[in-house]
């Protein structure tokens, strides 16, 4: 596959990895909604959709999609090697890669996700608690982390575009 084809099917990609995964793109604006309501007065939905959709089209983004959500894939099917599979089965909190990745996402955006990221990691809201209630069967190691990533940066495109335009 030549670069410029690989550029326009990665978006399609990543997107139906999350749909896949059960998340959606209303899920994560729910969260921006959630993270940015207090700060300005006439949010709309639409405006968090739109800025989730923008997130996703930045090729970083999707790369992050498709490379933890495969690692939590693999891990549920057991496939990883040994210790590998266990680290990333169990999500054991010393790992931290996960977080790395995740992070590659808010980076994008600038130094405001960096707070939006730990704020909804801690709170959890929405999506981010279903995904953390897993069943047995499921693994959501690398996926909570990207989902709340892509909200943080949504939210500071956001602020970003509002302070420019106040
Ligand atoms: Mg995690």
């Amino acid at each position: 596959m030549d670069e410029k084809k690989l550029g326009v099917i990665l978006g399609d990609v990543a997107l139906n990895l999350l749909i896949e995964r059960g998340v959606t793109i209303q899920d994560i604006a729910d969260l921006v909604f959630y993270l940015q309501k207090d700060y300005h007065e006439n949010l709309s939905m639409d405006d968090c959709v739109l800025n989730v959709n923008r997130v996703l089209a930045k090729r970083e983004v999707q790369n992050a999609i498709l490379t933890g959500i495969q690692l939590d894939k693999m891990a549920e099917e057991n496939r990883l090697p040994e210790p590998l599979q266990q680290i990333i089965r169990m999500d054991e909190g010393l790992y931290g890669i996960d977080e790395v990745v995740a992070l590659s996402i808010v980076n994008v955006y600038g130094s405001i996700g960096f707070t939006n990221f730990g704020y909804i990691d801690k709170k959890k809201p929405g999506i981010l608690k279903k995904l953390n209630e897993k069943g047995a069967a499921l693994c959501h190691t690398f996926l909570d982390d990207i989902v709340g990533a892509i909200a943080a940066a949504a939210s500071s495109r956001l602020a970003h575009r509002a302070a420019n335009t106040e």
